[in-house]
């Protein structure tokens, strides 16, 4: 604690500070006021259009360690980006004071994202002789839901959906008191004023209960399925240690292979599913509470159906109260909590809304009358390569601000096709959207409408520029371009791959010529096919295609995606296997008459696009290897194939290579890009079958001969170019045996290795990329 005597005839100074960063709707400014009183300076503290304003006033060695302490003891869920000081006159104030945001005649923009209940809160939740005991909505400035629960902006209570619950005096007084954990925590509420839960049946009938959770426990228990509603949407939940209801979930809800994220009581029972390495602890306890994927413990009484064929789980942590008591329960061990809708239809939110599309799946509804105004999934994140790497981003991280290297005028990117984010940017700086589901029907653009006009009166933002996708069949792209030509806009169209690498090369603020590596499943190339195996020579505002894959067919074209045998028999073919030998069709695992229809579809070019895509060679190996013919979700057969290696020790650089790779030379200066063949590593792949090698090994083999022939790609970039940074990026970078290979071995080549970390590498981070690839040319034009 400091002195706080008046030091004699010390020097009086006043300063104006602008602080930037996440600092609104967080506890800022009773921190600050706490931290003036504390220190004996007067002044004021208000929200400003960018962060907040405060004045302070008083001796100098005081404002130096107010200075100092602003930022060491920031509340947990801020985050300070800048802080610009300057000297003013002396005004003389008597004291230190909050202002509202009128008084400094700017608006302030700031939406912080939902929050996980804070310690203080848990702590008053189970605590018998506390006001709020057991109360399913507590919250308090350092948690609680935000973004979800906002209409407009200022971020002020009359703007959101706790509108309608008018504070009792208790709360209040809390709510006025600067000193309280709950001065201006807009959402704050008690069981005297706030919202309440109750039970539904499927037929719509309320059922009268004496205390809903406490039954909706028990029938979760009983092994029912429960649709409860949450922070960002519906969740449908069942006990995830009974087999029979987490099978009844999948048949009812159409979702057959596909992992169902668990929750889990606290860190120590994650620990008891899931093996965690001390960076998934940190990622499952942070504030945005992410579904962590983690690598399973075996016999650890998760259902069998919850994770079928994988060796991780999606493991998270209650981050509302109500989830909290379900789990007060001692009998409740872990529930599975999937996002409530029919397959990649958008997560319901609306009480009718959801007992109109889940009535057919849900056994019965924990209803309650804090209406959700922004939909917003559970974000996914996992520890690929020792860092944090967002698979899906959105609630908890959405609507952070993700920074550009350079100045964007106000732009919207519309995303890609699967897995759409849009982003507007504007300055320094991008605001991507949440995880909107696939762009591929009326219900997707719906969501997408709807998001995009809540972030625009967000964040006022009026994009002049619209960016979509090279690919002209893309919903994205059509809605884009008519967006544009009815608002009179220019519209850029940036190429999917460039979009990916430049993605990871803003993150990191790079802005020269990179070596880019975008490995994905696919995008729509500047050739018209299908590009996803891709070493690019890449700026922010343009690329070369310095290397690919090998094209090889896709014979029924997106049937082969959905149908990883069509690609095995595709690659086979083109490595010299006769297709319509016993021991290729016994590879696929395809009868005669299947493999003849496709070599046929194949030698006439029918409906068999080419592709570079490395997603698809993953496909195709694991139809080879795990004999996988048909997916359920998209990238389901190289998870698999990733899965199987898992306990098989990582080559270092130095090892055995895996399987090879043959270069067919490109010409650089003719614009001929570099071919990277996989025929000898089918050859060595069918060798190894054939002398029964494990699966084990085989798979980690063929991430190693990836990487590998990825890297020798590279060293030739390198000599070619002279270029020494290599980003990489593309869906193939959530799988972290590839992602970590690569890294080793770039790295013992002297490469310098760039990963995403606050973005996506997959079609999520796309509008992001895209967003930076624009600002880029258009920064140029002007
Ligand atoms: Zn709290
Ligand atoms: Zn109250
Ligand atoms: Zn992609």
């Amino acid at each position: 604690m400091t002195d706080r005597t008046q030091p004699e005839g010390a020097l009086l100074k006043r300063e104006a500070l602008l602080v930037c960063g996440v600092v609104q709707g967080v506890g800022f400014r009773p921190f600050v006021y706490r931290l003036a009183l504390e220190e004996g300076l007067a002044g004021f503290i208000g929200n400003d259009t960018d962060g907040v304003t405060i004045e302070v006033e008083g001796p100098e060695p005081r404002l130096a360690a107010f200075l100092a302490r602003l930022r060491s003891e920031a509340p947990p869920l801020s985050r300070i980006d800048s802080v610009a000081v300057n000297d003013l006159p002396l005004a003389g104030d008597a004291r230190f004071r909050i202002v509202s945001s009128q008084v400094l005649g700017r608006v302030s923009t700031g939406i912080p994202a939902d929050a996980a209940t804070c310690p203080d809160c848990l702590r008053e939740l189970l605590d018998p002789r506390d006001r709020r005991y057991r109360y399913p909505f507590l919250n308090c400035t350092n948690c609680g839901p935000r973004y979800t629960i906002t209409r407009r902006i200022p971020y002020d209570r009359p703007q959101t959906s706790m509108a309608k619950f008018p504070m009792c005096p208790a709360c209040q007084r809390e709510y006025d008191d600067p000193l309280n954990r709950r001065f201006h925590a807009q959402p704050n509420a008690c069981w005297e004023c706030g919202p309440s839960v109750w039970l539904v049946g499927a037929d719509g009938g309320e059922i009268t209960v004496e205390d809903p959770v406490t039954a909706c426990i028990g029938r979760l228990l009983a092994g029912q399925i429960m649709a409860i509603k949450g922070i960002g949407g519906f969740h449908l939940s069942v006990d995830a240690t009974n087999q029979a209801a987490v099978m009844r979930l999948r048949q009812r809800k159409r979702r057959y292979g596909k992992p169902l994220a668990v929750m889990v009581r606290d860190l120590e029972a994650a620990r008891a599913v899931c093996a965690l390495t001390a960076e998934e602890e940190a990622l499952l306890t942070t504030p945005a509470r992410p579904i962590v994927l983690a690598r399973r413990r075996e016999g650890c009484g998760i259902a069998e159906g919850v994770a079928p064929g994988i060796p991780w789980l999606g493991v998270y942590l209650p981050y509302a109260p109500l989830q909290h008591l379900l789990f007060a329960d001692r009998r409740v061990r872990a529930l599975v909590m999937t996002s409530a809708n029919l397959t990649e239809e958008p997560i319901a939110i609306d009480n009718d809304e959801a007992q109109k599309r889940l009535g057919g799946i849900a056994d019965a509804f924990l209803m309650h009358d804090r209406e959700i105004l922004q939909r917003c999934d559970d974000s996914v994140a996992a520890v690929v390569d020792g860092a944090a790497q967002l698979v899906r981003r959105a609630r908890g991280f959405v609507p952070l601000a993700v920074e550009l290297p350079l100045d964007a005028p106000p732009l919207l990117a519309v995303g890609g096709h699967l897995k759409n984010v849009f982003a507007l940017a504007r300055g320094k700086f991008a605001y991507q959207s949440q995880h909107l589901g696939d762009l591929e029907n009326l219900t997707g653009l719906e969501f997408f409408r709807e998001s995009l006009d809540h972030l625009m009166r967000t964040f006022e933002i009026e994009p002049r520029t619209v960016v979509h996708d090279l690919h002209p069949g893309y919903l994205s792209t059509g809605w884009a371009k008519e967006w544009a030509r009815e608002r009179g806009l220019d519209s850029i169209a940036v190429q999917h791959h460039h979009a990916h690498v430049a993605g990871c090369m803003a993150e990191h603020g790079l802005s020269g010529e990179v070596i880019g590596m975008a490995l994905d499943g696919t995008g729509y190339g500047t050739d018209g096919r299908i590009w996803g195996g891709e070493v690019l020579l890449s700026k922010l505002n343009g690329f070369e295609r310095f290397a690919h894959l090998e094209y090889v067919p896709m014979p029924g074209g997106e049937a082969a995606i959905k149908e990883p045998w069509r690609m095995a028999l595709g690659h086979l073919r083109a490595a010299g296997f006769d297709p319509g030998s016993a021991e290729t069709l016994a590879l696929v695992g395809a009868t005669g008459q299947e493999a003849r229809v496709l070599a046929r579809m194949m030698e006439r070019n029918l409906n068999s696009p080419l592709t570079s895509s490395l997603g698809r060679l993953f496909d195709a190996a694991a139809a080879v290897v795990l004999k996988r013919r048909v997916v359920d979700y998209e990238a389901q057969a190289a998870i698999e194939l990733e899965g199987v290696a898992v306990d098989e020790p990582d080559d270092e650089p130095d090892d055995e290579p895996g399987y090879s790779m043959e270069f067919a030379a490109g010409d650089w200066a003719g614009h001929i890009p570099l071919r990277i063949g996989a025929a000898p590593l089918w050859r060595e792949l069918v060798d190894d079958l054939r002398t029964e090698v494990s699966k084990a090994r085989i798979a980690a083999r063929f991430h190693a001969g990836v990487a590998a022939g990825f890297v020798h790609a590279a060293l030739l970039a390198r000599e070619a170019t002279g270029l020494g940074k290599v980003a990489l990026s593309g869906g193939c970078m959530h799988n972290r045996r590839l992602a970590r290979l690569l890294r080793l071995k770039l790295e013992a080549e002297g490469f310098e290795v760039f990963q995403h970390a606050r973005v996506s590498p997959g079609d999520g981070g796309l509008s992001y990329g895209q967003a930076a690839v624009a600002a880029a040319m258009l920064s140029k034009r002007s």
